[in-house]
């Protein structure tokens, strides 16, 4: 359990501290627990779900440092310090790569503080990425993002965290404007499933008790690609990028419900 701080509030569920119920974590309150269980009496697999998530993105994040030679990542929506997190698989791979972890949760700064303490290259921020303006221009993240070299913009998790009119597809073209050629852009994002009806039940039960969640069509995710090549196997099921071991059923639920992809601007 977290202790209380007048920055957090702790009578209101996040969706940080959420996800951090799914993964197992220590950091949340019962508010985000009572959200977390009531999700799960829904769509049981959402524990798997956040576990193909984070695999993911070690594996996408392993590729892009090891094989694209990307030395900068701009985590957006990072979520609490949890196992494996971006700066330990990039650093693994190039101890000299920059990390800046940014998240709209304060909660997230004060736990990632602590972990990062003697780590030169690897930065928290508190910021919304509904306002990416300023984002860009925060002195921490130009401290660490060289915006003339290829950087690797996640948005893992985070994108189904935006209403329609908070418009996230405008949102990625001008993190997409802003980045130089070759850079790359990781989406992962909740997926509505014509025939399991738990999609659209999750996404009324996320939107009343979280006030979050929107579970997008594939064609919709589509979009937030727009003007990028799609690196092959495209945008598939989670397990489905590059496994490292083979799916030997993607029909199920757990492996279908989160899609994401991996795009390079031209
Ligand atoms: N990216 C991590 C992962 O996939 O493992 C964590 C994903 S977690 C489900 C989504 C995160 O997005 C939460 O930590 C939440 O606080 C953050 N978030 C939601 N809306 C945001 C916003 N407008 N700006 C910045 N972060 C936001």
């Amino acid at each position: 359990m977290v202790e209380s701080s007048p920055q957090i509030p702790t009578g209101v569920p996040t969706a940080a501290r959420v996800y951090d119920v799914m993964l197992g974590g220590k950091d949340n309150y019962a508010v985000d627990r009572a959200v977390a269980e009531a999700s799960l009496a829904i769509m049981p697999e959402l524990r798997d779900i956040a576990l193909h998530n984070r695999a993911i993105l070690h594996r996408v994040v392993r590729y892009l440092a090891a094989e694209e030679g990307i030395t900068q990542f701009l985590d957006l929506g990072s979520g609490l310090p949890t196992v494996r997190n971006t700066h330990e698989v990039a650093q693994e791979i190039n101890p000299q790569a920059h990390v800046v972890y940014v998240d709209i949760d304060p909660i997230v700064l004060a736990h990632g503080r602590a972990i990062l303490a003697d780590n030169a290259n690897t930065t928290v921020v508190t910021a919304d990425i509904r306002n990416p303006g300023d984002l860009l221009g925060r002195p921490e993240v130009r401290a660490l993002i060289d915006f003339d070299q290829p950087v690797c913009v996640m948005l893992v998790g985070i994108l189904h965290h935006l209403a329609d009119d908070e418009k996230p597809g405008q949102i990625v073209q001008v993190l997409r404007d802003a980045m130089p050629s070759g850079s790359f852009f990781f989406i992962t994002n909740f997926t509505r499933l014509g025939d399991a009806p738990e999609s659209v039940a999750l996404e009324k039960q996320l939107l009343e008790q979280l006030g979050t969640g929107r579970v997008r069509t594939p064609a919709e995710l589509a979009t937030f690609f727009d003007g990028l090549e799609i690196l092959p196997p495209g945008l598939v099921p989670l397990p489905l990028w590059r496994p490292e071991e083979p799916v030997l059923d993607a029909s199920t639920i757990d492996v279908r419900f989160m899609t994401g992809g991996v795009g390079r601007k031209p």
